[in-house]
């Protein structure tokens, strides 16, 4: 047997050796199912099958890439090369380049991100002269994007008498109009958003039957993972393209489906029966990956939906730890717990940050975390944050570059006309805007013809366009021989853009300088890497890239980092160490999705997928008052906690606790140092010791009866209480130091502590967590 086989349970094995026709496999989280996908793909190849006719879909284009490195391991790096794999989006982006202008857009079409997107929007409503407020452009851009994933084209909505009666009852009646601008600016601009690309591929094979067959004849084996999060466009492009040959493997799990609210259809897994009758089901559930706590604390909770395909899920893994569930008292506090209990577990077990994700419901929550880590210099990368790429100064440079692959991008020619300032000015943007609209033409075919339509601007801004348009002609001219990273070089030099920024003098300003030097570094990696494999290494290809680059596709340093993340951006990952944070009603399960069950049967199913993305140990928090929306509120423990089977289940509490004497008042407040001292070697040994003594949690009350923190806290106070002059004293930021004088009483009592790196300072004792060494 082929090595790769051996390293396979039976049922794996089975799905990976049937090798025609439809099939599924539904099966548990850490089951294996990316895995089988991948050594089946590996396994078709050794029995024959062309690379070139393989495609393969995944969640993430960072999945296709590991994957890609695995079957390279089985079949040889030339090989793997020629495969079809990435995201849907990134995959269609490239057939859709091919076949473009059967839909009349340019080959060099540009992809607009979220950003680009909702600037239009904006522009729009206020071209409509519509109430912003009325017409939030988020919300907009969400319902076009419903629209277009169930492929409700313009002219669909506007003869849909329903849908626009619900934008009437919802007091916009005007979202048809927006939509139909949007469209049509899109498509003058020669630019396809993100859900464009589902839509038009679909367009593509539903128009051009020859385009079909074609298609279907390349990709002969088709497989989808995490098949239960597709869309209804993604539904039908797949089902389409397999038509012909039915060679199609879709893997997924029920429960795992987590994206409904971005029109996921769950009812696309269960129905693959029934649009494939000879279907072969294939069920996993041996889970590798987790401890059989986590494995059956997981299964407990999800028993509570109703709405689920029939399946287990089981180990032969150990025990493990408990499940560990915390109280504290704050959002502040959560994260403390969080980066110290980060801290200690690398301490005790000698581990390196990339063990450990923190994974919350919404991106807000990534703050208290992110404050605490970097208290404690642990190293740390927020995935889904605002990506490299859409910062500002990377941005900006970037519109420079689609300009010259596309003139007629109009967001990257808005953002540019004027930056760096040359006196072209908002209003004579506008009147461009609105000649453009007037022509029905491209803001740059406008541009081009300044002499023929009469804008009524005076003869110094002409000049200034007219400026401009011979600045972009003379880089579309450079781009022809030069390559990407000459050309992204020469435009820095001759805008002034690093000028602009170098101006600026401040720290940000330096960052975004090191910022557009990244850039370019990043499209030098770019040609070596494309030129190495012998792909097409222009800029155009760069550009799509960098519009469909996701924050797992930009590492660029190979420091081990703490992954924070939501949820959502989790699936499919795994870490030995994982803590869910913010397990509060109305923050998890969200308010918004408590109304219904099939809403509440969604947030318990996100709960499932985090909680088993642990491997070894899981940490669920849950903070008593939190800062939401700039306010203080109340907050009670999720339900998600109540629903874990107590067995599997362990409370702890925070080992060094905050005074409970106000709890307004944040303990950080006092610690003025922005940086973290380190200790000296005898200290930092002393101190591991400190810790491996305490690995066990201090307090452990059973459950139900959870001992009130003021109780904990006022402990750690007498332990202050017994600090003497003399004493040599350790502090969490300021490092080691000597207590020269006390004063005052109670909680009013101060020490003045000379330390060896920051010199004399006074210390509230309640506060100060002071340890004598
Ligand atoms: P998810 O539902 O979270 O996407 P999955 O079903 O895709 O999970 P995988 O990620 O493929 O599961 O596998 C989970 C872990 O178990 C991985 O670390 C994988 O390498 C390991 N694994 C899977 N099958 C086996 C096996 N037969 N022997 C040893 N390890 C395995
Ligand atoms: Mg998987």
């Amino acid at each position: 047997m082929n090595t790769y086989l051996k390293q396979l349970n039976e049922p794996q094995r089975a799905a990976v050796l049937q090798k025609d026709g439809p099939m599924i496999i539904i099966a548990g989280a850490g089951s294996g199912k990316t895995r089988v996908l991948t050594y089946r793909i590996a396994h078709l190849m050794q029995q024959g099958v062309d690379s070139f006719n393989i495609l393969s879909l995944t969640f993430t284009n960072k999945a296709a890439r590991e994957m890609k490195e695995r079957i390279a391991g089985v079949v040889g790096h030339s090989e793997a090369k020629n495969l079809w794999m990435g995201t849907f989006h990134s995959v269609f982006a490239r057939i859709l380049r091919s076949e473009a202008d059967r839909l009349g857009y340019p080959s060099n079409f540009t992809i607009y991100d979220t950003q680009d997107s909702v600037r239009l929007i904006t522009a729009i409503i206020k071209e409509m002269n519509l109430d912003k407020d009325r017409y939030k452009p988020k919300q907009i851009l969400s319902r076009i994007s419903s629209f277009k994933n169930s492929l409700i084209t313009v002219r669909a909505y506007f003869n849909n008498s329903d849908l626009q009666q619900a934008d009437l009852e919802a007091s916009r009646p005007r979202v048809g109009d927006i939509y139909k601008a949007y469209v049509e600016r899109c498509f003058k601009s020669g630019a396809m958003d993100f859900d464009d690309l589902l839509l038009r591929t679909n367009e593509l094979l539903t128009r051009f039957p020859e385009v079909l067959a074609k298609y279907q004849d390349r990709f002969r084996y088709i497989m989808v993972d995490e098949y239960q999060d597709t869309n209804h466009s993604q539904y039908l492009i797949v089902r389409a393209l397999a038509d012909r040959f039915q060679n199609i493997c879709v893997v997924g799990d029920d429960s795992q489906s987590i994206y409904s609210f971005r029109g996921a259809n769950i009812n696309n897994i269960l129905n693959f029966q029934k649009d494939y009758p000879d279907v072969k089901t294939f069920k996993l559930e041996q889970n590798y990956r987790s401890t059989s706590n986590i494995v059956e604390a997981a299964n407990s909770v999800i028993d509570k939906n109703k709405t689920k395909l029939d399946k287990e899920v089981w180990t032969a893994n150990d025990a493990g730890e408990s499940i560990k569930i915390m109280r504290t008292i704050s959002d502040g506090e959560e994260g403390r717990f969080v980066a110290q209990s980060i801290w200690e577990n690398q301490m005790n077990h000698q581990l390196t940050n990339d063990s450990f994700a923190i994974l919350y419901r919404t991106n807000a929550q990534s703050r208290a975390m992110e404050d605490a880590l970097r208290k404690k210099d642990i190293k740390y990368k927020i995935y889904g944050g605002i990506s490299f790429y859409q910062r500002k100064e990377i941005k900006d440079l970037l519109s420079y570059l689609r300009m010259l692959i596309n003139p007629n991008d109009e967001e990257a020619l808005k953002r540019i006309i004027n930056y760096p300032a040359r006196g072209i000015g908002a209003t004579t943007i506008d009147k461009l805007a609105i000649a453009a609209n007037h022509y029905n033409k491209s803001i740059f075919e406008i541009l081009l013809n300044l002499d023929k339509v009469d804008l009524k601007i005076n003869s110094g801004t002409k000049t200034k366009l007219e400026n401009f348009v011979r600045m972009i002609q003379r880089f579309q001219i450079e781009a022809k021989t030069k390559n990407a990273f000459e050309i992204a070089d020469l435009v820095v030099k001759n805008t002034q853009l690093v000028k602009d920024l170098q101006k600026d003098g401040t720290p940000e300003g330096v960052n975004k300088v090191e910022n557009v030097q990244e850039l370019l570094n990043g499209i030098k990696d770019f040609i070596t890497d494309k030129i190495e494999t012998g792909e097409d290494s222009s800029l155009a290809v760069f550009l799509e890239d960098v519009a469909l680059a996701t924050d797992f596709d930009s590492e660029k340093d190979d420091t081990p980092r703490v992954s924070l993340m939501t949820i959502h951006l989790s699936k499919g990952l795994e870490y030995p160490y994982v803590y869910i944070v913010g397990l509060e009603e109305s923050l998890f399960p969200s308010a918004m999705s408590m109304n219904t069950r099939s809403e509440l049967e969604e947030e318990r199913r996100l709960f499932y997928v985090a909680l088993t993305r642990a491997e070894k140990v899981a940490y669920l928090t849950y903070a008593q008052t939190r800062y939401r929306w700039g306010k203080l509120t109340d907050g009670e423990p999720s339900r998600f906690l109540e629903e874990i089977d107590e067995k599997y289940v362990e409370h702890i509490a925070p080992k060094a606790p905050e005074p409970s004497a106000n709890r307004f008042i944040d303990a950080s407040l006092f610690d003025d140092s922005p940086k973290r001292i380190r200790f000296q070697k005898p200290i930092q040994k002393k101190r591991q010791e400190f810790l491996a003594k305490k690995a066990k949690p201090a307090v452990v009350p059973p459950k139900g009866k959870m001992k009130k923190v003021s109780e904990v806290s006022a402990k750690a106070n007498l332990f202050d209480g017994e600090i003497v002059v003399g004493n040599f004293v350790e502090h969490n930021r300021f490092g080691t130091g000597e207590v020269i004088a006390l004063e005052g009483k109670g909680p009013n009592k101060k020490a003045e502590i000379k330390f060896s790196t920051v010199g004399k300072k006074k210390l509230l004792l309640q506060f100060a967590k002071l340890k004598v060494i």
